[in-house]
């Protein structure tokens, strides 16, 4: 799946394309892998709400601020970026039952930009079970 970044740090809610997918691919039971291939985004499960959005954002800055001395600076000046990307993870496994991604009442699958705006991608791997 492509994802067309729009900010420097952004979370997008990818929840209804990989359902889509699942869907897509008539698998009635198994797990769904969200993986990102990129060294500076994240995969990450949580609430769509603006204040938590803004609180996670806020959070990174506290974690890994921006402007701090990283060793990794002297190559592409983008250190902050990729250690964000590690704290968040690369990957989410959902478990699929009866065609639906289980996925409690208030969880959405995001993609974390973490050094856009930028094409990025999204691979969704389908495991069925027999
Ligand atoms: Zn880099």
């Amino acid at each position: 799946m492509m994802i067309n970044t729009n900010r420097k740090v952004e979370l997008i809610d990818i929840t209804d394309k990989v359902q889509e997918e699942v869907r897509n691919k008539s698998i009635s039971n198994g797990i769904c892998v969200v993986s990102t291939p990129h060294t500076t985004t994240a995969i990450i499960i949580n609430e769509n709400e603006s204040g938590l959005i803004s609180d996670l954002l806020n959070l990174l800055n506290k974690l890994v601020p921006p402007g701090a001395d990283y060793n990794h600076n002297r190559i592409d000046n983008n250190a902050d970026s990729h250690l964000r990307a590690m704290l968040l993870g690369s990957s989410e496994a959902i478990p699929v039952i009866d065609g639906k991604l289980t996925l409690g009442t208030w969880q959405r699958i995001f993609f974390v930009e973490l050094d856009g705006p930028r094409q990025r991608k999204a691979n969704i791997t389908l495991i069925r079970q027999t």
